[in-house]
């Protein structure tokens, strides 16, 4: 028997696992802040595969002082991320699989299908949110670690996994992870591409926006209040969003769609009463761009545009500043993977850039992202497609033993 065939053969005994891994995580609402449960139930399971666990947690100071860190979006007391480490026998090269385990919180449970936190199983697929974004990756590439160790005794280089918190916004997990030393001749991040070779991410700048209004009874009121400011500044930043967007000069970009670099107001908050003038309103805003800037320059940017249509607004930036990357199209980290690719699905992969940032950018070698079909990520009715689970594993179980043999 081959080792591909073995290794095939070790996930597909372990579908089921697979799925209840997926479903046990998804169960656990690991959004920010509340990650620490779901990060005992991978670390319970890296040991029990064999590897060595070690926690790491971010330091803040650092982080801030990092142009490309994110801004830490809240104290990191308590707060870690799981590396795992299967050494090698030494001289081979390693390999790093990564996933985040934060997720996205739920704005409508009622408009959901299958209840958002249960991980219900159905039409072939796993519901609910993180399910596609990314636990199923994760658990994917849980289940390729285990089946690595289980099947290759032999391997000279070192296999890491790691499971990283703070991706949604900012991404200091996977930034500390390396930054302590977990740093790999070759990345795979599961993220759910479609079984494709994700190898571009746009960048990302987060903004808050806030204005003040005079707290009190509307019948003193008369003309703009904060709201209107508001709108003022959200629509220069429009117009810095089309700038950029026309024409748009990265061609992995434009290759994608007409408008790859999109800005959304995501969250509003302020206000009590319809008659009472609020204390503050606030708009929270994500800004993509592509390699062509900096995000230094886009919020200086962001700043100039709003400082000149609305001086009464007050610009923050949070969370994420996250420059656009890509990794070159050939090397041998695509080569492996598209071969292991080959094995299981018996067709030549496709190469994906996305339109939204990812721990990628951290990587100084290579790294592409690589994950199951999945739907619905930060929406309602999120799923992740239960047949291709199965082949990330396997693919990437093939993968990393191949580059670490
Ligand atoms: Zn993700």
């Amino acid at each position: 028997v081959s080792v591909e065939a073995a290794l095939t053969d070790g996930v597909a005994r372990r579908r089921e696992e697979l799925v209840a891994l997926v479903g046990e995580l998804v169960r656990v609402r690991s959004t920010l802040g509340n990650e620490e449960p779901a990060q005992a139930i991978v670390d319970g399971r890296l040991r029990g595969a064999g590897f060595e666990v070690e926690r790491v947690q971010p330091d803040a100071a650092a982080a801030l002082a990092d142009p490309y860190a994110g801004y830490p979006s809240l104290s990191y007391e308590g707060r870690t991320s799981v590396v795992g480490r299967l050494p090698g026998s030494g001289g081979g090269r390693s390999m790093h699989l990564t996933g985040h385990v934060d997720v996205v919180p739920i704005e409508r449970e009622d408009r959901w299908t299958h209840a958002p936190w249960e991980g219900a199983v159905a039409d072939g697929r796993i519901w609910g949110r993180g399910a596609g974004d990314m636990k199923g990756g994760l658990a994917a590439y849980l289940i390729a670690a285990a089946v690595v160790a289980d099947v290759c005794g032999e391997r000279r280089g070192d296999l890491i996994v790691s499971s990283v918190f703070e991706e949604e916004c900012g991404g200091n997990g996977m930034w500390s992870v390396l930054r302590a030393g977990h740093t790999a001749d070759a990345v795979l991040i599961g993220e759910p591409t479609g079984l494709r070779l994700g190898y571009a991410a746009t960048g990302v700048v987060w903004a808050r926006l806030s204005a003040a209004g005079g707290a009190g009874h509307s019948m003193l009121a008369s003309g703009e209040g904060p709201f209107d400011h508001l709108a003022k500044a959200v629509a220069a930043m429009r117009v810095v969003e089309t700038e950029i967007n026309t024409p748009v000069r990265d061609p992995i970009f434009a290759a994608v769609r007409e408008r790859p670099f999109g800005m959304t107001v995501g969250r509003i908050e302020g206000g009590v009463w319809t008659a009472s003038t609020p204390a503050e309103l606030a708009a929270h805003i994500r800004f993509g761009f592509g390699r062509d800037h900096e995000p230094e320059e886009i919020q200086q940017r962001l700043r100039a545009a709003v400082e000149a249509a609305a001086p009464e607004v007050e610009i923050e930036f949070v969370a994420f500043r996250a420059r656009a990357h890509a990794q070159p199209t050939t090397g041998p980290l695509i080569d492996t993977l598209s071969a292991a690719h080959r094995e299981v699905l018996g067709s030549e992969p496709e190469l994906s850039a996305a339109t939204g940032t990812n721990d990628g950018r951290y990587v100084e070698g290579p790294c592409l992202n690589y994950g199951p079909t999945a739907a619905n990520l930060h929406g309602d009715d999120e799923w992740v497609d239960i047949e291709s689970l199965e082949e990330t594993a396997a693919v990437v179980a093939i993968a990393a033993a191949a580059w670490t043999a």
